[in-house]
């Protein structure tokens, strides 16, 4: 389904608001978005100055995305989960579509100022595209990368970049650097979210030498489809609405920030890497996606970390129900639901879901008693089952997320909380449990 059929598929269920005034895309749009997070999709019809209307939050709604994909909200990581295996396979690679629909206008002269663009946070440095999906070819081995990184609006052609460390587009980036060579890329706006969930794919499912977008074949249900760029080597996305064709300069740097990050709080200003745009091609009549920092995010990267880490903590400890990345952790906590056999293997198990997602900072571990969904359900576990004494883990000094303000650009401590009960269950920990009714069958006034 193309990003247009999705939204399609979420208005005529009810999930999608349209937004008919004009509305500013400097602070204004991203007001209004912050109103519907966790809610409706929005569809802003007219945004000033741009003939193209802009969607966000497609993302921030587990049971909208449960739709799109036709399964079950809590079937939603499980799914993720199969896709990301499905790399260890033989996979078809991706297919190349002639005349692609996002192909059908080439703009005149490249005007990145034609495309609605938030200014999101108050104090962002200008407006961001949040949400596209990058795609470049290892300078050495050619192998495909599909990845999604922040990227500034500096000028007509000219957009800031951030790329994390361990970022395998860093990696191609420097190698070619090394030569003076530019990297070259596609920037693929509003696509298919079986792309999107391509690009969130964690390097510890994906490592540098696999082409991501198997995880796109698996969920399309049909070869990735992929077009010829008309400036530079790697392909495009054939049904994006919208795909700016262009390079990472070598050995440019120039301001880009502030941010205001999904951490929830904002990245400095600081010299980052330069993009040329060198050429933009949309479909007829696109609608620009874009992404408002935060839900959209930890539901994106938790449904994908979550998948992969119950495959290879799954792998490694035997009892493991369910795994959750918290809304109020901002992608630095999961819960992980077990049922150890002996006693200590919840231990083992939050060792190992730290070594499956380097960035967290907090891992906490409740029985299958627990909904890991429930703050305070959770809140309850640590309080009741985590003797302080014995079940708290400290790692100092281990590597996390730059983006964490409380480490020191990454470096810091990480802490786990064991919030199982001892095995055998001791009768004290037992739950008080009521009768199920169906309030349906009594008359309440
Ligand atoms: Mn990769």
């Amino acid at each position: 389904m193309d990003y247009r059929k999705s939204l399609e598929k979420l208005a005529r269920e009810g999930r999608l608001a349209r937004v008919r005034s004009e509305v500013d895309p400097v602070h204004e749009l991203a007001g209004i978005a912050r109103a519907y997070e966790g809610g409706k999709a929005v569809l802003f019809e007219k945004v000033k100055g741009s003939e193209f209307p802009l969607s966000i939050g497609l993302w921030w709604n587990r049971d909208n995305l449960a739709s799109l994909f036709g399964v079950d909200r809590a079937e939603l990581p499980f799914l993720f989960s199969r896709a990301m295996q499905s790399l260890s396979q033989d996979c078809a690679p991706p297919v190349i579509v002639e005349n692609a629909p996002a192909q059908e206008i080439v703009m005149d002269e490249v005007d990145l100022g034609k495309i609605p663009v938030p200014t999101f946070a108050l104090q962002d440095g200008g407006p961001y595209f949040s949400n596209c999906v990058v795609i470049a070819r290892d300078p050495d081995t050619g192998v495909r990368n599909t990845s999604i990184h922040r990227l500034m609006v500096k000028g007509k052609d000219r957009l800031g970049l951030l790329m994390d460390i361990g970022r395998h587009l860093r990696d191609y980036h420097e190698r070619a650097e090394a030569r003076g060579e530019p990297l070259e890329i596609t920037i693929n706006n509003g696509v298919d979210a079986a792309y999107y969930v391509a690009a969130i794919t964690p390097s510890a499912a994906a490592p540098i030498d696999v082409d991501e977008l198997g995880v796109a074949s698996y969920l399309l249900g049909e070869p990735a489809r992929l077009c010829r760029s008309k400036t530079v080597a790697p392909e495009g996305i054939a049904d994006a609405q919208l795909i700016m064709e262009a390079e990472i300069l070598p050995h440019v740097r120039e301001p880009e920030g502030p941010f205001g990050e999904v951490s929830g709080y904002y990245a400095a200003r600081d010299d980052r890497w330069v993009v040329r745009v060198k050429a933009i091609t949309h479909c007829r009549n696109p609608i620009v996606s874009a992404l408002l920092p935060g839900k959209e995010v930890w539901n994106s990267v938790g449904l994908g970390v979550e998948a992969n880490i119950f495959q290879t903590v799954s792998r490694q400890v035997k009892g493991l129900k369910k795994v959750y990345m918290t809304h109020g952790g901002s992608h630095y906590h999961v819960i992980i639901q077990i049922d150890p056999p002996i006693d200590g293997l919840s231990k083992n198990a939050i060792l190992a879901t730290f070594a499956a997602f380097a960035p967290l900072q907090m891992v906490t571990a409740v029985n299958s008693d627990v909904d890991i969904e429930d703050p305070e359900e959770v809140e309850r576990a640590l309080a009741t089952r985590c003797d302080p004494a014995r079940d708290v883990i400290i790692i100092p000094g281990a590597r996390g997320h730059e983006l964490n303000p409380v480490t020191d650009g990454g470096f810091g401590a990480k802490m786990g909380f064991d919030c199982t009960y001892p095995v055998p269950k001791d009768r004290k920990y037992e739950k008080v449990t009521f009768r199920k009714v169906n309030l349906g069958d009594y008359e309440i006034v």
